[in-house]
């Protein structure tokens, strides 16, 4: 049983598409969005200042165990995303989303099958201690 939200969202992409009905199109437009993605992310830093990035290289220990580098890894994040930037990034994301599911559109791929597929991957790999 195919899950009923991803499916009407893959449905209501398709019957929205009628200006990207070329992949050349769709390809261009997933590439911007995922580039706008990111640049919204960056404004949330440079632009209004709710979230800080500071990175600098961890110096990690030879016999470090994985769950060591869980500890040791982090997101060079600090802050909070105020709700204007959370806004932003949330519809970049949707519109990346819309692209990647109008390419699935084109390809004949169910997104819902591709959440499945990458969802047991994680799983596999959660087993390995690895995500
Ligand atoms: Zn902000």
């Amino acid at each position: 049983m195919k899950d009923l939200l991803c499916d009407q969202f893959q449905h209501t992409v398709a019957e929205t598409m009628l200006y990207h009905r070329s992949i050349l199109d769709v390809l261009a437009k997933l590439q911007e969005s995922g580039a706008r993605v990111q640049r919204s992310v960056v404004q949330s830093v440079t632009s209004c200042g709710c979230q800080k990035i500071n990175a600098n290289k961890k110096s990690l220990p030879s016999n470090a165990t994985l769950v060591d580098l869980k500890n040791l890894l982090d997101s060079h994040i600090s802050g909070k995303l105020c709700e204007n930037c959370r806004d932003n990034i949330e519809n970049e994301i949707g519109r990346s989303l819309f692209y990647m599911t109008a390419l699935c559109n084109l390809l004949d791929l169910n997104l819902y099958d591709i959440f499945i597929k990458e969802h047991k991957h994680l799983e596999i790999l959660r087993g390995y201690n690895l995500t």
